[in-house]
């Protein structure tokens, strides 16, 4: 009779764990190759301008180059007009240029399409492409998302970035303005339920000049976020912009935001020079947007807001802009505002969108 030596048991244990660590992990790093050879994820990139000009498929490519793995590809859901009898032959390139009307511009969720498609399959993992091209003060506005789905199936994983309160360009679209009170913005979030596809809205957290007696939007806005609780949704901006300030109370509202387990399918970006302005701002505004993320490290995504990007250092600005906050992230926030919530989000999406498709062919 002879006894395994004890050495032996745990030489033979050591062996088949280390045998099941190393194959789990050749496994894990061989399945997200794309995912760990980058520094950063783009959750919010123009590849088009607001006169439908800019970027081609490969352009976006180059821009990405080795630094970022994934981005998300749309141009923008409004047309400036040139209109001769406000700027005579001076062609408006952007909506500050002219007191003329923007105007929505369907055929630019085409247009993506028909770029997307134009890649090999491995080029196409690393972008995903969203739907714009409907008018969110229009009861038909999830139609024609639906229609895009079906004409484009295998293409798309969110629609936005889309507007409802947005400073300067609301007031310049031409028909009927946008709501959160229009019951059009619901048929498009619960068609975002049914269909699995992420959204990403611009809705200004306040007025650009509040007076003493206004409402920020926020009550309105948390309100259509609770009456669709299963529609994933993108705050852009979390709600900032060029002279829409954050609110007096800002980092107690998003908190409470990220608190509230009726609001648990709203997360935010942090796109935007002109928001990196107010976290950057300070010691202090720094300090506290980083302990925000920290805390819930879940919900915050990285983006550019660039439009039409000339050149990588164009696209990447926004992104060492907020080195200083990098610094003063956990390594799981970091991960996770940088790339990990945007593969949760779109991954997520973009397999319930293939399966509502294969369920809902033309
Ligand atoms: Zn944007």
């Amino acid at each position: 009779m002879s006894e395994t030596p004890s050495y032996k048991i745990f030489s033979k244990n050591f062996i088949i764990t280390f045998i099941l660590l190393f194959t789990s992990n050749f496994c894990y790093s061989q399945k997200d190759a794309v995912y760990d050879n980058y520094e950063v994820w783009d959750a919010h990139y123009h590849f088009i301008n607001y006169i439908q000009e800019g970027n081609t498929i490969q352009d976006v490519l180059e821009l990405m180059g080795d630094k970022v793995g994934r981005c998300t590809l749309f141009g923008l859901p409004l047309q400036q007009m040139w209109s001769y009898g406000n700027s005579g032959n001076e062609a408006p390139k952007y909506y500050l240029d002219t007191d003329a009307p923007l105007y929505y511009y369907s055929f630019t969720d085409a247009y993506t399409a028909m770029q997307y498609l134009s890649l090999t399959e491995e080029q196409k993992k690393r972008i995903d492409p969203m739907i714009i091209g409907f008018n969110p003060a229009d009861m038909y506005a999830a139609n024609h998302i639906k229609r895009v789905l079906q004409t484009f199936p295998g293409v798309f994983s969110g629609i936005g970035e889309f507007s409802i309160h947005k400073e300067f360009v609301s007031s310049k679209v031409a028909g009927e303005v946008a709501s959160l009170l229009n019951p059009a913005l619901d048929s498009i979030f619960s068609f975002c339920a049914e269909t699995g596809l992420v959204s990403i809205l611009h809705n200004d957290i306040d007025k650009p000049f509040p007076k003493s007696y206004t409402l920020s939007y926020v009550t309105d806005l948390t309100n259509v976020f609770r009456r669709h609780p299963d529609a994933s949704i993108i705050w852009a901006h979390i709600g900032v912009g060029r002279i829409v300030n954050p609110l007096k109370d800002m980092a107690k509202v998003i908190r409470d935001m990220c608190e509230d387990p009726t609001l648990s399918h709203v997360n935010f970006d942090i796109s935007w020079d002109e928001v990196a302005k107010y976290i950057l701002k300070n010691d202090t505004s720094l300090q506290i947007s980083a302990n925000l993320i920290n805390d819930y490290p879940d919900r915050f995504l990285y983006g550019s807001d660039n439009v039409a990007s000339p050149d990588q250092k164009t696209f990447l600005s926004v992104y060492n802009l907020y080195q200083p906050l990098w610094d003063k992230l956990t390594p799981e926030a970091r991960e996770k505002i940088k790339k990990g919530n945007y593969r949760r989000l779109f991954d997520n999406a973009k397999a319930k969108v293939r399966e509502w498709e294969k369920a809902n062919p033309k």
